[in-house]
């Protein structure tokens, strides 16, 4: 298969190397210390057009390739997984909703001011006790004075309490009572409606830059222009959006990997003990080329996956076994990094420490990991 970039996504990605060196990699450890979102470096990136990665140049965006998309990503992540994780969560979850779902007015009300990197986007789905079994939601949006009624209450959600933070794209149960089959739609709920608020930043292992909160409806009202796409289709539109998040995410994931890998294998070649580099013992060097090995089954796994979206065929079972594969590698491989420090990886000064706290999320957020195996397993017929 053919990966290969044009020549204006290969500048793009250029660009995105540079500006992951030159700015996220020296001033995002700060903001992870300091466990606050920067804020202005994703404003920074929103005006050099990182922010609409894939949304066509018609809704302000710069229509780049899902290929591309994780080629760029390889270059963010790789200076720091927090701004790499808003800033994937905004391209993917956070916009394309409206961008898939949403009518011509509501694209241009909100996906343009979204795309052009003006506010950061934000996808609800997870509640307290409905996290992988998205149909056990219980926020409930009902009919009410000619729009609707929002109650509930959102769990984990990111990008959504920021001083960029636009509010949130939800969904929410649109079916009456305790019915079998319920329906579901989805709303965007802007920040400053009244009954919407958000709790505190939530504390992480890892993605520590990651705004992260609950948030709660309390008779929120939106009119109808407020609902996006089929009023009974909304699950599925949620679904269908989390398949390229998880592509994303295994993007993420190739990232840390290749991070960790190059930390190890430079501190492989600096650190002495009996006498010789530690690179040159085989045990060091047998770790090394497992990581670079795993790295590239995982990153082909994600390519093809971005491929198959970019050529319009299915690719529901490729993005999940691509997240699967991409995350358990990352988990591993930041765990085999941290070994080949000794203790000096384990001090939180180090940076294959933050990689290494950043690494376990990866295999459980947009679906955990038991849920892929879920998904493929179905997609084979079980
Ligand atoms: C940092 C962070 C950011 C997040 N950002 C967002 C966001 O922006 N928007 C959003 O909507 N959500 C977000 N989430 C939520 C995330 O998607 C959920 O945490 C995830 O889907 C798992 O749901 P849960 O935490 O409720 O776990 P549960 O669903 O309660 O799962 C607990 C365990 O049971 C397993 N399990 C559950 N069902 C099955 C099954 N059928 N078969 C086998 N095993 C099963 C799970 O795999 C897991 O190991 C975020 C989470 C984190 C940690």
């Amino acid at each position: 298969m053919d990966f290969s970039l044009t020549e204006s996504e290969g500048d793009l990605v250029g660009l995105c190397r540079e500006f992951a060196q030159k700015e996220i990699a020296t001033r995002a450890p700060a903001a992870w210390e300091e466990a606050r979102c920067p804020t202005d470096l994703l404003r920074e990136m929103g005006a050099l057009g990182l922010l609409g990665m894939l949304i066509p140049e018609e809704w302000g965006g710069i229509g780049m390739s899902t290929v591309g998309f994780v080629a760029a990503m390889e270059q963010i992540g790789l200076a720091d997984q927090s701004v790499a994780a808003a800033w994937q969560a905004h391209v993917t979850i956070g916009s394309l909703p409206l961008y898939l779902f949403g009518d011509d007015a509501q694209r241009e009300r909100w996906l343009r001011p979204l795309a052009e990197g003006r506010v950061l986007g934000a996808f609800g789905l997870t509640e307290p006790d409905a996290g992988s079994d998205a149909r056990g939601i219980t926020t409930r949006a009902v009919r009410r004075d000619g729009g609707w009624l929002i109650n509930g209450r959102k769990a984990f959600i990111s990008n959504a309490g920021t001083d960029m933070s636009f509010g949130v794209t939800l969904l929410a149960r649109t079916g009456p009572g305790e019915e079998e089959r319920p329906t579901y739609a989805t709303f965007v709920v802007e920040k400053g409606t009244p009954g919407f608020t958000a709790g505190p930043k939530l504390r992480g292992i890892g993605w520590k830059g990651l705004d992260t909160r609950e948030l709660f409806f309390d008779d929120v009202w939106v009119s109808d222009d407020h609902l996006v796409g089929d009023p009974a289709m909304g699950l599925g539109q949620f679904l269908r959006t989390l398949e390229v998040g998880r592509i994303s995410i295994a993007a993420l994931s190739l990232s840390l990997t290749q991070a960790v890998l190059d930390l190890a294998l430079a501190y492989a070649k600096q650190r002495v003990q009996f006498g010789r580099p530690i690179s040159e013992f085989q045990a060091i060097q047998f770790k090394l080329a497992d990581i670079a090995t795993e790295l590239e089954a995982a990153r082909w796994l994600t390519y093809r996956a971005a491929s198959l979206r970019d050529t319009g065929q299915p690719f529901l079972k490729e993005a999940s076994m691509a997240k699967l594969k991409a995350s358990r590698v990352a988990t591993w491989a930041a765990s085999e990094a941290v070994q080949i420090h000794g203790g000096i990886g384990y001090m939180l000064d180090s940076p294959v420490a933050r990689f290494y706290c950043d690494a376990k999320v990866l295999e459980i957020g947009e679906g955990t990991n038991e849920i892929q195996h879920v998904v493929i397993a179905r997609a084979l017929g079980c």
